[in-house]
């Protein structure tokens, strides 16, 4: 039992794959000939400045340039510095700091574990749906390049969660994850991963998504997960830098906090890569992706696993 519609069409050196998700109605389209145009060149940026005069979140101004929570205090995990989002969109919305540097070369398992228990806790009270996101670099979405991650937390549920919501309502078990498990094992696009399921999502929602199912559904569950979840999270990255890739978005949901028993929800992970910063300011998000809603992407998500080696 497929979990998605596959259509080809054969246009001129191509095939044009149109994939549709029936749980969700969720659809791309995907354009592995795009891929060989090489406009994502765009290099990774230089690891060697500590200290940025400018960045607010740099170690000896994000104290002042900040301010802590209610009871006056910030939340602080190994190097990780969690606050208040200063210019929130979300009801609960916060800012996970992850390194004391401006800048790294890469991520230790330790130092996202750490950052992501601290975004956890500041969203752990929340009577409603939490999440927590990162946008790294500025061609992904990041208004400041010091990697930071922000949780937000809502009553209502952020759309694709509510759409996998739904789905697992009209599931006869009432979990659609675990149909999703059943599916994906063994097969084509199983990436990895005991603790948490990493699989390339058939119909991904951008570029090379990769998801990991966790074995978790509420946020209070979440803690003894996070050394795991940050050693594959650094995986991945690393992943997409062997692709050429270091600009990503990563989404993270939980079942609504405050919920008695099950509501359908499982925790998952969500990773796309992005177009690199590039002098051009060339953006991957068109009017496929901002009007039509529909992404792009140019790699077919069960070409992943070969070019991963794995
Ligand atoms: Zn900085």
């Amino acid at each position: 039992m497929s979990l998605f519609s596959t259509t080809e069409i054969h246009v001129p050196d191509s095939v044009i794959s149109y994939r549709t998700e029936f749980a969700t109605g969720l659809s791309c389209r995907i354009s592995p000939f795009r891929g060989t145009r090489g406009i994502n060149t765009g290099a990774a940026p230089p690891s060697y400045n500590y200290e940025d005069p400018t960045c607010p979140f740099c170690r000896s101004r994000i104290f002042s340039s900040t301010r802590g929570f209610s009871d006056g205090d910030w939340i602080t995990k190994g190097e990780s510095v969690t606050f208040p989002n200063l210019y929130p969109f979300a009801d609960r919305h916060t800012v996970t700091v992850i390194t004391e540097a401006h800048m790294v070369e890469s991520f230790t398992s330790d130092q996202l574990s750490d950052a992501l228990i601290g975004s956890a806790q500041s969203l752990q009270d929340y009577p409603g749906y939490p999440s927590i996101h990162w946008n790294f670099l500025p061609s992904a979405g990041a208004s400041l390049l010091h990697p930071h991650l922000q949780g937000i937390a809502d009553r209502k549920p952020a759309s694709l969660c509510k759409l996998y919501l739904e789905a697992s309502a009209r599931t006869a078990s009432g979990d659609y994850w675990e149909i999703v498990v059943d599916e994906e094992a063994g097969g084509p696009r199983h990436l990895f991963g005991e603790e948490i399921f990493w699989y390339a999502n058939p119909v991904p929602i951008g570029e090379c998504e990769i998801r990991g199912i966790l074995p978790i559904r509420r946020i209070d569950e979440f803690f003894s997960l996070t050394e795991s979840l940050g050693r594959d999270i650094a995986r991945i990255i690393s992943l997409y830098r062997s692709f050429g890739s270091y600009a990503f978005n990563m989404g993270i949901f939980f079942q609504k906090t405050c919920t008695s028993g099950f509501d359908g929800m499982c925790a998952f992970c969500t990773m796309i890569a992005r177009i690199n910063p590039n002098s051009g300011s060339i953006s991957d998000s068109a009017f496929m992706e901002r009007i039509c809603r529909e992404p792009v992407v140019m790699t077919l998500p069960e070409d992943i696993c070969k070019k991963a080696g794995l």
